[in-house]
């Protein structure tokens, strides 16, 4: 089965073959995910250090040994 790389368009063979179908390469693979996410879908923000200092850090607690 032939298809064309969204990127370049040029034809490539869609098959368990090509990793990186429906792509030609890794290279037009990764351009094509940059482009997804540059095009409007929002990205979720990471908290700020803010965010952590001003509520409990789940992994903090769970990493603090329990010595009384
Ligand atoms: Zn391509």
């Amino acid at each position: 089965m032939k298809v064309n790389c969204p990127t370049c368009e040029k034809s490539v063979t869609y098959s368990t073959d090509n990793p990186y179908r429906p792509f030609c390469s890794e290279r037009c693979k990764l351009i094509d995910l940059g482009e997804w996410a540059s095009e409007g879908y929002k990205v979720p923000v990471e908290p700020t250090l803010d965010d952590y200092s001003s509520g409990m850090d789940p992994n903090e607690f769970e990493h603090t040994p329990t010595r009384h």
